[in-house]
Protein backbone atom coordinates (compact mmCIF):
# COMPACT_ATOMS: atom_id res chain seq x y z
CA UNK A 1 0.00 0.00 0.00
CA UNK A 2 1.26 3.47 -0.84
CA UNK A 3 2.28 5.46 2.57
CA UNK A 4 -0.73 8.34 2.83
CA UNK A 5 1.06 11.34 1.20
CA UNK A 6 1.26 14.77 4.18
CA UNK A 7 -1.10 17.06 2.91
CA UNK A 8 0.55 20.65 2.35
CA UNK A 9 0.68 23.13 4.57
CA UNK A 10 -0.44 25.62 2.31
CA UNK A 11 -2.22 25.93 -1.25
CA UNK A 12 -0.36 24.61 -4.55
CA UNK A 13 -1.64 25.77 -7.75
CA UNK A 14 -0.79 24.19 -10.72
CA UNK A 15 -2.42 26.50 -14.16
CA UNK A 16 -2.74 29.85 -14.59
CA UNK A 17 -6.62 30.34 -13.83
CA UNK A 18 -6.61 28.50 -10.44
CA UNK A 19 -3.79 31.10 -9.92
CA UNK A 20 -5.88 33.96 -10.04
CA UNK A 21 -8.40 32.73 -8.18
CA UNK A 22 -6.46 31.95 -5.30
CA UNK A 23 -4.46 35.08 -5.75
CA UNK A 24 -7.85 37.18 -5.86
CA UNK A 25 -8.99 35.25 -2.75
CA UNK A 26 -5.85 36.80 -0.87
CA UNK A 27 -7.08 39.80 -2.45
CA UNK A 28 -10.55 39.51 -1.24
CA UNK A 29 -9.85 41.19 2.67
CA UNK A 30 -8.12 44.40 0.53
CA UNK A 31 -4.09 42.58 1.09
CA UNK A 32 -0.97 43.61 -0.99
CA UNK A 33 0.19 40.78 -2.72
CA UNK A 34 4.23 39.94 -2.73
CA UNK A 35 5.98 37.40 -5.19
CA UNK A 36 9.34 35.39 -5.39
CA UNK A 37 9.69 33.17 -8.30
CA UNK A 38 12.46 30.36 -7.58
CA UNK A 39 13.34 27.37 -9.46
CA UNK A 40 12.72 25.59 -6.00
CA UNK A 41 15.66 23.61 -3.62
CA UNK A 42 14.81 26.53 -1.26
CA UNK A 43 17.63 27.63 0.67
CA UNK A 44 17.70 30.44 2.99
CA UNK A 45 18.47 32.95 0.19
CA UNK A 46 15.28 31.93 -1.14
CA UNK A 47 13.67 32.39 2.03
CA UNK A 48 14.88 35.45 3.08
CA UNK A 49 13.21 37.32 -0.08
CA UNK A 50 9.97 35.54 1.45
CA UNK A 51 10.59 37.81 4.51
CA UNK A 52 11.19 41.00 2.01
CA UNK A 53 7.87 40.09 -0.27
CA UNK A 54 5.67 39.64 3.36
CA UNK A 55 6.89 43.19 4.37
CA UNK A 56 3.83 45.46 5.62
CA UNK A 57 1.63 42.44 5.36
CA UNK A 58 1.80 41.52 1.88
CA UNK A 59 0.67 37.80 1.10
CA UNK A 60 3.20 36.29 -0.11
CA UNK A 61 2.92 33.89 -3.20
CA UNK A 62 6.01 32.08 -4.03
CA UNK A 63 6.66 29.77 -7.54
CA UNK A 64 8.49 26.66 -8.29
CA UNK A 65 8.86 26.52 -11.34
CA UNK A 66 12.55 24.97 -13.35
CA UNK A 67 12.54 27.04 -16.58
CA UNK A 68 13.83 24.92 -19.28
CA UNK A 69 13.70 28.46 -21.73
CA UNK A 70 16.37 29.36 -19.51
CA UNK A 71 19.30 26.36 -19.84
CA UNK A 72 20.97 25.82 -22.84
CA UNK A 73 21.22 22.05 -24.23
CA UNK A 74 24.25 20.80 -22.58
CA UNK A 75 23.39 22.48 -19.07
CA UNK A 76 22.22 20.83 -16.16
CA UNK A 77 17.94 21.18 -16.76
CA UNK A 78 17.36 17.32 -16.36
CA UNK A 79 19.60 17.60 -13.28
CA UNK A 80 18.56 20.45 -11.36
CA UNK A 81 17.33 19.59 -7.67
CA UNK A 82 13.83 19.27 -7.60
CA UNK A 83 12.12 18.74 -4.19
CA UNK A 84 8.98 20.39 -4.10
CA UNK A 85 7.22 19.16 -0.72
CA UNK A 86 10.26 20.38 1.19
CA UNK A 87 10.15 23.67 -0.37
CA UNK A 88 6.32 23.93 0.40
CA UNK A 89 7.14 23.32 3.57
CA UNK A 90 10.26 25.81 3.78
CA UNK A 91 7.85 28.69 2.15
CA UNK A 92 4.87 27.83 4.41
CA UNK A 93 7.14 27.65 7.47
CA UNK A 94 8.50 31.54 6.36
CA UNK A 95 4.85 32.82 5.88
CA UNK A 96 4.34 32.36 2.06
CA UNK A 97 0.69 31.82 1.41
CA UNK A 98 0.24 29.91 -2.00
CA UNK A 99 2.66 28.31 -4.47
CA UNK A 100 2.65 28.27 -7.88
CA UNK A 101 3.98 25.27 -9.00
CA UNK A 102 2.91 24.88 -12.69
CA UNK A 103 3.33 22.35 -15.12
CA UNK A 104 5.44 22.60 -17.81
CA UNK A 105 2.49 22.85 -20.54
CA UNK A 106 0.78 25.18 -18.34
CA UNK A 107 3.68 27.66 -18.68
CA UNK A 108 4.15 26.46 -22.35
CA UNK A 109 1.62 25.43 -24.01
CA UNK A 110 1.51 23.50 -27.76
CA UNK A 111 2.23 26.22 -30.01
CA UNK A 112 3.41 29.31 -27.62
CA UNK A 113 5.79 31.36 -29.48
CA UNK A 114 6.47 34.76 -27.89
CA UNK A 115 9.83 35.43 -26.50
CA UNK A 116 11.07 38.58 -24.67
CA UNK A 117 14.37 39.61 -25.86
CA UNK A 118 16.07 42.26 -23.56
CA UNK A 119 18.74 44.48 -24.97
CA UNK A 120 21.19 46.30 -22.85
CA UNK A 121 22.33 44.27 -19.99
CA UNK A 122 22.29 40.93 -21.58
CA UNK A 123 25.06 41.68 -23.63
CA UNK A 124 28.13 40.72 -21.68
CA UNK A 125 29.07 38.43 -18.83
CA UNK A 126 25.95 35.87 -18.03
CA UNK A 127 24.69 36.93 -21.56
CA UNK A 128 27.64 36.47 -23.35
CA UNK A 129 28.36 33.17 -21.48
CA UNK A 130 24.79 32.07 -21.85
CA UNK A 131 23.57 33.62 -25.14
CA UNK A 132 19.83 32.25 -25.05
CA UNK A 133 19.58 32.31 -21.04
CA UNK A 134 18.56 35.53 -20.42
CA UNK A 135 15.40 35.72 -23.03
CA UNK A 136 13.93 32.54 -21.23
CA UNK A 137 14.40 34.75 -17.85
CA UNK A 138 12.89 37.65 -19.46
CA UNK A 139 10.38 35.52 -21.27
CA UNK A 140 9.29 33.85 -17.74
CA UNK A 141 9.41 36.31 -15.76
CA UNK A 142 7.16 38.78 -17.60
CA UNK A 143 4.71 35.77 -18.02
CA UNK A 144 4.69 35.12 -14.06
CA UNK A 145 4.44 39.06 -13.62
CA UNK A 146 1.33 39.10 -15.62
CA UNK A 147 -0.15 36.00 -14.26
CA UNK A 148 0.44 36.85 -11.08
CA UNK A 149 -0.18 40.60 -10.61
CA UNK A 150 1.48 41.35 -7.57
CA UNK A 151 1.79 44.55 -5.64
CA UNK A 152 6.27 43.99 -5.54
CA UNK A 153 8.06 41.09 -6.80
CA UNK A 154 11.33 40.22 -4.82
CA UNK A 155 14.39 39.01 -6.34
CA UNK A 156 18.22 38.36 -5.08
CA UNK A 157 21.31 40.66 -5.73
CA UNK A 158 23.30 37.11 -5.81
CA UNK A 159 21.85 37.18 -9.63
CA UNK A 160 22.81 40.87 -9.89
CA UNK A 161 22.91 40.45 -13.89
CA UNK A 162 19.23 39.11 -13.27
CA UNK A 163 17.87 42.16 -11.66
CA UNK A 164 19.13 44.50 -14.12
CA UNK A 165 17.65 42.27 -16.98
CA UNK A 166 14.20 42.41 -14.72
CA UNK A 167 14.10 45.89 -14.15
CA UNK A 168 14.71 46.60 -18.17
CA UNK A 169 11.69 44.18 -18.85
CA UNK A 170 9.44 45.60 -16.81
CA UNK A 171 9.97 49.31 -17.62
CA UNK A 172 9.55 48.62 -21.33
CA UNK A 173 6.66 46.69 -20.90
CA UNK A 174 5.01 48.73 -18.84
CA UNK A 175 5.02 46.22 -15.80
CA UNK A 176 6.50 48.92 -13.37
CA UNK A 177 3.78 49.59 -11.33
CA UNK A 178 5.40 46.11 -9.96
CA UNK A 179 7.62 47.51 -6.89
CA UNK A 180 11.06 45.55 -7.69
CA UNK A 181 12.62 44.98 -4.21
CA UNK A 182 16.18 43.70 -4.74
CA UNK A 183 17.12 41.54 -1.64
CA UNK A 184 20.87 41.09 -0.11
CA UNK A 185 22.82 38.04 -0.99
CA UNK A 186 22.56 35.27 2.17
CA UNK A 187 25.78 33.80 2.56
CA UNK A 188 26.64 30.53 4.55
CA UNK A 189 29.06 31.71 7.84
CA UNK A 190 31.96 30.72 5.37
CA UNK A 191 31.12 33.44 3.29
CA UNK A 192 30.18 30.70 0.22
CA UNK A 193 26.95 32.47 -1.47
CA UNK A 194 24.12 30.03 -1.08
CA UNK A 195 22.59 28.80 -4.05
CA UNK A 196 20.89 25.92 -5.19
CA UNK A 197 23.43 24.67 -7.73
CA UNK A 198 26.04 24.75 -4.05
CA UNK A 199 24.03 20.57 -3.76
CA UNK A 200 26.53 19.65 -6.50
CA UNK A 201 29.82 20.46 -4.96
CA UNK A 202 31.58 17.30 -3.21
CA UNK A 203 33.44 19.02 -0.08
CA UNK A 204 36.34 19.69 -1.18
CA UNK A 205 34.84 21.17 -4.32
CA UNK A 206 32.92 23.34 -1.60
CA UNK A 207 36.31 24.43 -0.09
CA UNK A 208 37.65 25.43 -3.79
CA UNK A 209 34.61 27.05 -4.07
CA UNK A 210 35.28 29.92 -1.00
CA UNK A 211 37.90 31.26 -3.20
CA UNK A 212 35.20 33.07 -4.95
CA UNK A 213 33.65 35.31 -2.22
CA UNK A 214 37.21 35.24 -0.74
CA UNK A 215 38.15 36.99 -4.21
CA UNK A 216 35.27 39.68 -3.90
CA UNK A 217 36.22 40.05 -0.34
CA UNK A 218 39.90 40.75 -1.37
CA UNK A 219 38.69 43.08 -4.11
CA UNK A 220 36.15 44.96 -1.94
CA UNK A 221 38.81 45.62 1.01
CA UNK A 222 41.01 47.44 -1.64
CA UNK A 223 37.87 49.39 -2.91
CA UNK A 224 37.23 50.51 0.65
CA UNK A 225 41.01 51.64 1.11
CA UNK A 226 40.31 53.83 -1.81
CA UNK A 227 40.86 51.96 -4.97
CA UNK A 228 38.72 52.90 -7.74
CA UNK A 229 40.64 51.41 -10.75
CA UNK A 230 38.86 48.53 -12.04
CA UNK A 231 41.51 46.49 -13.61
CA UNK A 232 43.47 46.43 -9.81
CA UNK A 233 39.94 45.53 -8.35
CA UNK A 234 39.48 42.59 -11.13
CA UNK A 235 43.14 41.21 -10.75
CA UNK A 236 42.69 41.52 -6.85
CA UNK A 237 39.94 38.94 -7.09
CA UNK A 238 41.52 37.21 -10.04
CA UNK A 239 44.68 36.67 -8.28
CA UNK A 240 42.73 35.47 -4.97
CA UNK A 241 40.62 32.74 -7.31
CA UNK A 242 44.16 31.70 -9.33
CA UNK A 243 45.39 30.29 -5.92
CA UNK A 244 42.91 27.89 -5.73
CA UNK A 245 43.29 25.20 -8.39
CA UNK A 246 39.87 24.08 -7.96
CA UNK A 247 38.13 26.87 -8.82
CA UNK A 248 38.83 28.31 -12.36
CA UNK A 249 37.68 31.83 -13.15
CA UNK A 250 35.37 32.38 -16.03
CA UNK A 251 35.27 36.23 -15.85
CA UNK A 252 35.70 38.39 -13.11
CA UNK A 253 34.38 42.50 -14.30
CA UNK A 254 33.70 45.34 -12.53
CA UNK A 255 30.15 46.47 -14.38
CA UNK A 256 27.92 49.73 -14.16
CA UNK A 257 24.47 48.25 -11.51
CA UNK A 258 21.91 49.37 -13.94
CA UNK A 259 23.63 48.87 -17.80
CA UNK A 260 25.68 46.02 -17.27
CA UNK A 261 28.41 47.83 -18.77
CA UNK A 262 32.08 47.10 -18.13
CA UNK A 263 33.69 50.49 -16.38
CA UNK A 264 37.19 51.44 -15.73
CA UNK A 265 36.85 53.17 -12.30
CA UNK A 266 34.49 52.41 -10.13
CA UNK A 267 32.05 55.59 -9.62
CA UNK A 268 28.05 55.82 -8.43
CA UNK A 269 27.03 52.07 -8.08
CA UNK A 270 29.00 49.27 -9.63
CA UNK A 271 29.14 45.48 -9.36
CA UNK A 272 32.27 43.20 -9.15
CA UNK A 273 31.13 40.15 -10.98
CA UNK A 274 32.49 36.64 -10.87
CA UNK A 275 31.60 33.84 -12.53
CA UNK A 276 33.74 30.19 -12.10
CA UNK A 277 33.93 26.58 -12.42
CA UNK A 278 34.26 24.29 -9.87
CA UNK A 279 35.02 20.82 -11.17
CA UNK A 280 31.90 20.65 -13.48
CA UNK A 281 29.33 23.31 -11.37
CA UNK A 282 29.75 26.85 -12.48
CA UNK A 283 29.03 29.56 -9.80
CA UNK A 284 28.01 33.19 -9.66
CA UNK A 285 28.84 35.75 -7.12
CA UNK A 286 29.12 39.74 -6.84
CA UNK A 287 29.43 42.37 -4.71
CA UNK A 288 28.63 45.95 -4.50
CA UNK A 289 31.19 48.14 -5.08
P1 LIG B 1 16.61 30.64 -8.38
O1 LIG B 1 15.75 29.67 -7.66
O2 LIG B 1 18.05 30.28 -8.38
O3 LIG B 1 16.07 31.00 -9.73
O4 LIG B 1 16.55 31.97 -7.53
C1 LIG B 1 15.31 32.56 -7.20
C2 LIG B 1 15.58 33.89 -6.56
O5 LIG B 1 16.36 33.71 -5.38
C3 LIG B 1 16.38 34.84 -7.47
O6 LIG B 1 15.84 36.16 -7.35
C4 LIG B 1 17.76 34.75 -6.89
O7 LIG B 1 18.54 35.90 -7.14
C5 LIG B 1 17.46 34.60 -5.42
N1 LIG B 1 18.61 34.03 -4.71
C6 LIG B 1 19.34 32.95 -5.07
N2 LIG B 1 20.37 32.78 -4.22
C7 LIG B 1 20.29 33.78 -3.30
C8 LIG B 1 21.07 34.14 -2.16
N3 LIG B 1 22.14 33.45 -1.79
N4 LIG B 1 20.69 35.24 -1.47
C9 LIG B 1 19.58 35.96 -1.84
N5 LIG B 1 18.82 35.66 -2.90
C10 LIG B 1 19.16 34.58 -3.62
Amino acid sequence: MAAPSTPSPIPIVRDVPALRRAVAGLRASGRRVGFVPTMGALHDGHLSLIDAAGADDHAVVASIFVNPTQFAAGEDLADYPRREAADVSAAAGRGAELIFAPTTEAIYPDGFGTTIHVDGPTAVLEGAARPTHFDGVATVVAKLLIAVGPDRAVFGQKDAQQVAVVRRMMRDLHLDDIALVVAPTVRDDDGLALSSRNAYLSPAERQSALAISRGLRAAEARAQAGETAAAVLESETRSVIDEEPGCELEYVSLVDADEFTPVEEAAGSCILCVAARVGSTRLIDNILI
